[in-house]
């Protein structure tokens, strides 16, 4: 750190990722990527010619993929933001919505804390029920930021459309924020309520479900006054902040809805699969809505089941706080990887 750095940044903790390690060929279940590649139609879409094009700037009101969400989720285009991967619009959100202070569960997305600490947001964090669901009830009447991941991560756990709607109902003044990462794989979204709810920001990306982590794109729904905000930060930071070639997949990602509701449905059934096996080998796995799951065993502790298994090549994510530090959340991988994975979990635990 150098001695330029404004003081308010100096004590900062940043947010740490999924860890990438190139030594070997990892079968990597730690950073909830999809095991599969775009659909067909979204690699053809990339090209020389549109590679040549960069010379050009994006569109910044990106029309065209606005266009698309909206035809598919039956919204208007003044309902939709767009921007470089979910991370930025939770970024935003901290940044524009925070003055009264913010409150999210204790155990949830590790970048909220991150935001909250950047943008000088005193927050306050709910502690998860016994079970690990979300007191939602404690969220009542606060009319502050509240941020809320749905289904929560790491536990995979989702909240009922009818607790977000108390929320939303009773915290009139402050901005709800619903993280819905992981929604498609088996979760029920609450964006419809944006109609009704003029405080209530849905924020999705096309990291997970959609195969495209590296392209970063995020999106979110709200009512057009929420997402005016949103456009003035970031025609006040970085109006080109989605890159050509990710808006063009994009669109051609939108098109291919299909296809990738048979891939969510692929994953859903392995993470069926995948739980009895780690249950038959005397796991509690935690009732799971997402691309992952949280595990732990009574008899091999938390971190070193994460060493082992990488030491064998398989990578999971392994969390050291307290309450959470005998888990590890495993992404669901194709059916040959979690058969794989089960196998070597086997011998580790004998
Ligand atoms: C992965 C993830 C995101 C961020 O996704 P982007 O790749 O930045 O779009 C946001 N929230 C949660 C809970 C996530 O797990």
């Amino acid at each position: 750190m150098s001695r330029f750095l404004k003081d308010r940044y100096a004590a900062l903790e940043a947010y740490t990722p999924g860890e990438q390690p190139r030594d070997m060929d990892y079968i990597k279940l730690n950073t909830n990527e999809s095991p599969y590649p775009p659909a067909p139609a979204v690699v053809a879409a990339m090209s020389g010619e549109q590679v040549e094009n960069l010379r050009l700037y994006s569109d910044p009101t990106a029309k065209g993929l606005k266009e698309k969400l909206a035809a598919l989720y039956g919204l208007k285009e003044s309902n939709i933001f767009l921007s470089n991967g979910s991370d930025d619009i939770l970024n935003f959100a901290f940044m524009a919505y925070g003055q009264n202070g913010a409150i999210f569960p204790d155990i949830t997305y590790g970048f909220y804390p991150v935001f909250g600490d950047l943008h000088g947001v005193e927050y306050e964090e709910i502690t998860l029920k016994e079970d690990f669901t979300i007191n939602y009830e404690e969220y009542f009447g606060k009319n502050k930021l509240i941020v809320i991941a749905n289904p929560n991560a790491p536990t995979g756990i989702s909240l009922p459309l009818s607790a977000i709607e108390g929320i939303l109902k009773s915290n009139p003044d402050g901005v709800v924020v619903i993280d819905e990462a992981y929604v498609d794989f088996g979760g029920v979204s609450c964006y419809q309520l944006i109609e009704r709810y003029e405080n209530l920001l849905v924020c999705r990306t096309f990291s997970k479900s959609r195969c495209l982590a590296g392209g970063r794109l995020g999106y979110a729904f709200g009512s057009p006054a929420l997402i005016a905000d949103l456009e003035k930060i970031k025609y006040s930071t970085n109006p080109y902040n989605i890159n050509r070639l990710t808006l063009l997949l994009g669109e051609a990602t939108v098109e291919a809805e299909r296809y990738y509701q048979e891939k969510c449905a692929a994953i859903i059934e392995t993470r069926t699969q995948t739980a009895k096996a780690l249950e038959g080998l005397g796991f509690e796995v935690l009732p799971s809505d997402a691309n992952f799951l949280f595990a732990r065993h009574p008899k091999v502790g938390g971190e070193a089941l994460y060493l082992a298994l990488k030491e064998k090549g398989i990578l999971v994510r392994h969390f050291r706080k307290e309450r959470i530090k005998e888990f590890n959340r495993i992404t669901i991988g194709t059916p040959e990887q979690m058969q794989k994975m089960i196998e070597i979990i086997k011998e580790i635990i004998q």
